[in-house]
């Protein structure tokens, strides 16, 4: 599943400040550093050279989100504690085009090359700069005769390495960015999709991706989705420099799905960094509900979801979804692949054997991705949605079976992770109260709404 690798501490005790005191409902805070390191090069001393002809390595990722309507927010800028007094250098900014390297923008800038060199051997952060990408930013500040007196380089969305040249005297520094997030809420009702409602909610379809994920192993977001279903989120959105940077982490979220709320308070303490049922129970389970990425399904209302398989008079024992050929196909448990193979009824397929003496089958793929004998993890890519074999259209044919017993995957009791207890579960009543609180105010706020 993914999951947000970021930090944050604290959090909740800031928003249960915020909740008892309604006028300042929302809250700014500062966030720790994101972990994100640097790569180093191993034993490129000197490798400025030879970086020339090597392809630029891809440097750690950050998500890039969209940045939506600024006027949907609510932004206490005014009680927001004051960041660092921004310097007065008029940074030239420069950005890295394909195929350039670091020596190519020097020699662009007129700068000296011998002076990147030694910047280079500066340290491992400095040496790190030999990799860069495309769209990648340098910013330059010169002397009044045109030489280089500093360099900046953003290593990660909350650090700048800063290169100082004081007439030669070459110096590095990290720079740490003032990253603060704020708590706010969206909602929204689906009537015809699920990404449309949050768009109309003002969130990404990365930030709905991950409302879907929470909620994933109870709700099948291709077949259970239906006009009217509700959701309701608190969460946090993060400045830098006090600009909008992005979304960050859902804090507690409801998915009322055919009239059924489902409710997930995010929790971390000790070793715990997960999203909870109000009564403690963990979100996550053995098996995804529906074992594919519905991102890629532009429907929610899929057609053939009144198909419940089972109980037809010639057994037709899994379920079909319809999906754009292409779409990813997920394992739907951790488990091993114990076959991988093309036939002429189920094309190409694949079978997973998980624990419980449960087997997963997944047919009619365009292409697999898997081998047979291979372990899979729970949300793994196998293969992609086809139409081969014997299949009227591009969909998965998935079943879900039993001891050797054919089961509706929809409906089948699932193993549980383990549930909260003790000192934690009492920890998580105290620290998800107020969010829960914040939840069903929403809940009947859009109930109420939807009468009118
Ligand atoms: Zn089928």
């Amino acid at each position: 599943m993914p999951k947000s690798t970021m930090e944050t501490p604290g959090f909740i005790k800031n928003l249960q400040q915020s909740i008892d005191d309604p006028q300042h409902w929302l809250t700014r805070r500062k966030l720790a550093a994101f972990g994100v390191t640097l790569i180093v090069a191993g034993g490129v001393i000197g490798g400025f050279e030879r970086s020339r002809s090597e392809p630029a390595i891809q440097a750690p990722t950050v998500v890039d989100l969209p940045v939506p309507d600024r006027s949907t927010g609510t932004h206490p800028l005014d009680d927001a504690p004051p960041g660092p007094v921004p310097e007065a250098i008029a940074w030239e900014p420069v950005k890295v085009r394909s195929g350039q390297t670091l020596d190519g923008i020097f020699r662009e800038q007129g700068f000296s090359i011998a002076r990147l060199h030694d910047i280079l051997a500066l340290n491992g952060e400095t040496q790190g700069l030999t990799r860069i990408r495309p769209g990648d930013v340098f910013e330059f500040e010169r002397t009044d005769s045109g030489e280089l007196k500093k360099m900046r380089y953003a290593l990660d969305e909350a650090r700048f390495l800063l290169v100082h040249n004081n007439a030669g005297q070459l110096s590095a520094e990290l720079q740490q960015r003032d990253i603060s997030a704020e708590t706010t809420t969206a909602e929204g009702v689906i009537d015809s999709s699920l990404f449309l409602a949050g768009k109309q909610a003002g969130l990404s379809d990365a930030m709905i991706m991950n409302l879907a994920n929470i909620f994933g192993w109870d709700i099948d977001f291709v077949l259970d989705i239906r006009e009217g279903d509700r959701f309701m989120l608190v969460y946090e959105k993060l400045y830098r420099d006090g600009e909008y940077l992005r979304e960050g982490r859902i804090l507690a979220a409801t998915f009322v799905n055919q009239g059924e709320p489902y409710r997930a308070v995010w929790f971390e303490e000790g070793e715990v960094a997960d999203y909870f049922a109000p009564d403690g129970r963990n979100m996550r389970k053995a098996f995804l509900r529906a074992p594919l990425n519905f991102r890629y399904i532009s429907s929610n209302f899929n057609p053939r979801r009144m198909h419940p398989v089972l109980k037809r008079v010639r057994p037709h024992r899994g379920i079909d979804y319809k999906a754009p050929r292409g779409t990813p196909v997920y394992a739907a448990g951790d488990g091993t692949v114990i076959r991988s193979a093309y036939s002429k009824a189920n094309g190409h397929h694949v079978f997973v054997k998980h624990a419980n003496s449960i087997v997963t089958k997944y047919l009619h793929f365009t292409k697999r991705t898997v081998k047979k004998g291979q372990k899979v993890k729970q949300g793994q890519t196998i293969g992609t949605v086809g139409s081969t074999g014997m299949a009227s259209g591009a969909h998965l044919h998935y079943e879900f079976v039993v001891n050797g017993v054919h089961r509706n995957p929809r409906t089948v009791p699932l193993p549980k992770v383990q549930p909260l207890k003790g000192e934690l579960l009492a920890a998580f009543r105290a620290k998800s109260a107020p969010l829960l609180t914040q939840l069903s105010r929403m809940e009947s706020a859009s109930l109420y709404a939807r009468r009118d």
